[in-house]
Order: structure tokens, then C-alpha cells, then sequence
């Protein structure tokens, strides 16, 4: 392994940032120095030891330089990406790509004609809800799965920054909605046939500042991805229904759930009196017919990410984050983009 690769990040912004946090904790690599058009950045990057390039291009001609994070608004990804890899840098680029699967095929275009590597910060495939919804999915915890539903919800509205603007590549679906389909794509193993979205205009007329997305996929199975930013109660991150039982992931923390089993048939219940009459159907099972379970833990550290860039780059690893995966996830987005205009289900893969 070379002894220390050194990164350049562009955009020292919330995320800049905390690239060069992740990068501070791994072995092999450090911040070779950042780039910001804003000088408040410029001044923040210098207070916390970092060197601040004057221009973009100085940073790219820097040899020093071995791997360029681009971390800037959505619709600088692709001309920053391009510039990068045409200088020789390696690139590690902020999720969404690019503002569309035609910027995307070209950044992937000219990393492949330069010889250098170009992946996604699909950081959130790292964590560790993720990893234990992935846990039960792969055993077989809850029998075939029918039913998958997967949510982050505010009620902030849309951000007033470069998030609620169209030219930026703002809107929550490639905010939010690239991170929750992709989760759903590395989740579920099957083609998708039909897609249907609705997107939502609550406090934002120019950007979608919800989304949500509907997946068949082609065992029937069906996916439900929601991103909203008004919702004032919320529903449960994660929650997914087999033939066997259900699980449930409530909010941010990875153990902040359940899994309910059946172990055996429902037997006769207790009715349920309810306003205007008894049910049986919806009446609770009996708890010596059901098994009450802890979610599994998982094993898992984001500094994974860069620690993959290194080894790929050196031909022994393969890329973590596939581009083939990152360009399924834009044709899906735009499929979504596609339904929500037409409102209709539309077909895909
Ligand atoms: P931000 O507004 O906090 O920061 C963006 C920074 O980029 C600003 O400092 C701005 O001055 C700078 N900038 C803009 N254009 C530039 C240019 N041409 N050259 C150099 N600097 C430029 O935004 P953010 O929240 O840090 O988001 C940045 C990117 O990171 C976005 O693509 C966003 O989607 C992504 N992001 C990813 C995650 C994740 O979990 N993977 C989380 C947050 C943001």
C-alpha cells in the first residue's frame, strides 16, 4: 500500500467537513487541502489546519493529490468530476452523481478513458439500520417477504438553501429519495416492473419537498420509499412484513425496534369490542402463538468507504459502490420523475 494517500476536497461545506473527519480517522490517508468558492469556508478549513487551495485548478495540479472528493451542490458534480479525472485524480464524488443518468454515463465515460477510479459516497449503505434490515431480509427471518416500507420524515420543509432550488439539483428525491432507493436496490435482490411516485409541493412550488415511491418488484413484492419534510408525527423508518412476521425499525437508531414471529397457528382470540361492533380478524394474537424478538446487531464502520477506495485503486479490491448500482438507481429516479408526471404506474427493467 503507498504509505499515505492525500485527498483534496471540493466544497468544505457540511459535508466537505465531514469527509475530512471520516478522513482523519483512517489509517493511510489524510486531507491534502481543500477548495471552496466561499471565503467564510476558506477561513473555517484554515481554522481547523487545513490547507486551502486558491483555485480549483491548483488543487488539481497539485501532484501531492491523489483522490479528489467533490462535496458541492448537486449540479457542480459532473464538471468538477470530469475536470478531476482529466487531471489524473481518482474521484470520490457526493451523492446524487449528477443531476441525471446521461451527466452520470459521462462522468463513468471519462473515468474508465482516463484510468481512474470514480464512485459514489452511497455512504448510507453503511449503516447499521440498513445493515440489520439487510440481516433479516437475507435469512429469511420473517418467511418471503410481501411488503417492504422505508421512511425518513421531517417537518422543517424543504431547506432554503441550494436544496430548494431546481438549478442546484435541489428537491428531496435527489436529496433524500437517491439514498432510500438505493437502500431498497441493495436491499431487495429482484428486478422492479412497475414504478408509481407521487411527489409533494407542500411548502416549495419549484422543488419536490417529498417524495413517494411505490415497487413492484417481480416477485409482487411490493416497496414503499418515502421521503417528507412535513410531517409532524411520524411513521417508522423501517418496516417489513413477511408470510412469518413483521419487523420494525422506529427512528434513527438501529436498535430502536422489533421483530414479532409467529410460532405456530392463531388459534382461537379474544374478541375485539370496538365502536360499533366485535372483531376477531384484527383482535391481537395470543402471546404463546407469537415470539417477541431484539433486532440483530451488526458490524459496521463507514470508514469502510475510503478504506475500498485505497485497495481498488491499488487493482485488489472491486469498487464498494458500484457505478452499474448508482446508474440503476438514476434510471429508477427518473422512471419515478416520469410517473409523477404522467401520474401513472410506469413500466421498468
Ligand atoms: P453545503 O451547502 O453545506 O456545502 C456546499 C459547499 O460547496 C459550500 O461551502 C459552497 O460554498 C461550496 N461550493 C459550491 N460550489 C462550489 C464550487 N463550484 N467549487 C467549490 N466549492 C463550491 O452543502 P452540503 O450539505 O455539504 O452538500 C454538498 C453535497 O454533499 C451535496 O451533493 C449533497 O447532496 C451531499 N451530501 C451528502 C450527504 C451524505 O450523507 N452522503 C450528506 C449531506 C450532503
Amino acid at each position: 500500500m503507498k504509505k499515505t494517500y492525500k485527498v483534496g476536497i471540493v466544497g468544505f461545506g457540511g459535508q466537505g467537513y465531514s469527509h475530512s473527519k471520516t478522513i482523519a480517522e483512517i489509517e493511510n490517508i489524510e486531507v491534502g487541502g481543500i477548495f471552496d468558492i466561499a471565503d467564510a469556508r476558506i477561513d473555517f478549513a484554515r481554522e481547523k489546519g487545513f490547507h486551502a487551495y486558491k483555485s480549483y485548478d491548483e488543487m488539481l495540479s497539485d501532484p501531492e493529490i491523489d483522490i479528489i472528493t467533490v462535496a458541492t451542490p448537486n449540479d457542480s458534480h459532473h464538471p468538477l468530476t470530469v475536470a478531476a479525472l482529466r487531471a489524473g485524480k481518482h474521484v470520490v464524488c457526493e451523492k446524487p452523481a449528477a443531476m441525471n443518468s446521461d451527466e452520470l454515463a459521462d462522468m463513468i465515460r471519462v473515468a474508465n478513458e482516463c484510468g481512474r477510479i470514480f464512485t459514489v459516497h452511497q455512504n448510507r449503505r453503511y449503516d447499521a439500520d440498513f445493515r440489520v434490515m439487510k440481516k433479516i431480509y437475507d435469512e429469511g427471518e420473517l418467511g418471503p417477504v410481501h411488503r417492504f416500507e422505508r421512511r425518513v420524515q421531517g417537518c422543517n420543509g424543504i431547506p432554503k438553501d441550494w436544496r430548494s432550488q431546481p438549478e442546484f439539483g435541489g428537491g428531496m428525491m435527489l436529496d433524500w429519495g437517491v439514498h432510500l432507493l438505493d437502500q431498497t436496490l441493495q436491499l431487495i435482490p429482484e428486478k422492479i416492473k412497475k414504478v408509481y411516485c407521487r411527489l409533494e409541493h407542500v411548502t416549495n412550488e419549484l422543488c419536490d419537498d417529498g417524495v413517494t415511491v411505490w415497487l413492484t418488484f417481480e416477485s409482487g413484492l411490493l416497496a414503499v420509499v418515502e421521503v417528507a419534510t412535513s410531517n409532524f408525527i411520524e411513521l417508522p423508518h423501517w418496516y417489513m412484513l413477511g408470510r412469518d412476521g413483521s419487523a420494525i425499525i422506529r427512528g434513527w437508531k438501529a436498535n430502536d425496534g422489533e421483530i414479532v414471529k409467529s410460532v405456530g397457528e392463531a388459534g382461537e382470540v379474544e374478541p375485539v369490542l370496538t365502536a360499533s361492533g366485535i372483531t376477531k380478524t384484527m383482535a391481537p394474537r395470543r402471546e404463546d402463538t407469537i415470539k417477541r424478538m431484539e433486532l440483530p446487531t451488526v458490524e459496521t464502520d463507514l470508514r469502510d468507504f475510503y478504506r475500498n477506495v485505497m485497495t481498488t485503486i491499488e487493482g485488489k479490491t472491486e469498487q464498494a459502490i458500484s457505478n452499474d448500482s448508482v446508474m440503476r438507481v438514476f434510471k429508477l429516479m427518473e422512471a419515478a420523475f416520469r410517473s409523477a408526471e404522467l401520474n401513472e404506474t410506469v413500466d421498468f427493467e
